[in-house]
């Protein structure tokens, strides 16, 4: 069992692991963080038994390490996922996602009327709800953006 989970975890000689998202979250995680452009090595894995989540997922990214705005992108989406950074076949560093209160310029805003979605100018959210149902409040119009409408810019 050990060997099977170190070999899950450590195959990527350098680069990123995601783990711990939730299976249902998946899809999301990888839209958010235009996983379908990268072209460095991803290799994703969904609905792996987890004693803690039932069902999860994790994703490889070789070669990438995670910026601020990605990590603030996957805590908006999965706020319990784990962020392994990988050198040399070795966890160098394990990090927490945290929910960022405010996030500017990364999503757009749902709403179509919003002076965003045709004005050259970035949006700029307050970051609300619960951990698992987080919710985008524009700054400018007020509206909520949910989970299942965010589309990054
Ligand atoms: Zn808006």
């Amino acid at each position: 069992m050990e060997t099977r989970k170190e070999l899950t975890v450590s195959a990527i000689k350098n680069g990123t692991v995601i783990d711990h998202i939730p299976a249902s979250k998946m899809f999301k995680v990888i839209s958010v963080l235009d996983i379908d452009k990268m072209n460095t090595t991803i290799t994703i894995g969904n609905n792996l038994e987890s004693a803690k989540l039932g069902r999860k997922g994790i994703i490889k990214i070789a070669d990438k390490y995670p910026s601020i705005e990605d990590m603030n992108k996957i805590a908006l989406i999965a706020p319990n996922a784990r962020i392994n950074i990988i050198k040399d076949y070795q966890v160098a560093d394990k990090k927490n996602v945290s929910i960022p209160s405010e996030i500017e310029g990364m999503f757009k805003c749902m709403n179509p009327k919003c002076i965003t979605n045709f004005e050259d100018m970035q949006t700029k959210f307050k970051v609300v709800g619960k951990n698992n149902k987080l919710e985008l409040k524009c700054h400018y119009c007020e509206k909520h953006t949910d989970q299942e409408n965010f589309r990054t810019i």
